[in-house]
């Protein structure tokens, strides 16, 4: 949990992915970003999408944003 307790669990927008690292900074550890800012360029991992993160609740939210991406294509 991240010091505000509540939303640290961040996705890719386009595909749900939680392997996501930063675009900038000069970290490329995945998930790294959890615990830190809200908002910030990343990379997703799995399709390679640069964006802003979505946050969730929990892991379970992230997850089912994740199936109903998959269910669309
Ligand atoms: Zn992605």
């Amino acid at each position: 949990m991240n010091k505000t307790g509540e939303y640290n669990i961040l996705a890719c927008s386009n595909c749900g992915s939680n392997q996501l690292k930063w675009a900038s900074g000069g970290s490329d550890s995945y998930l790294d970003i959890i615990g830190d800012t809200n908002s910030g360029m990343y990379e997703c991992a799995k399709c390679g999408k640069m964006g802003v993160a979505i946050e969730f609740k929990s892991e379970a939210d992230r997850k089912k944003f994740e199936q109903t991406l998959k269910e669309k294509k």
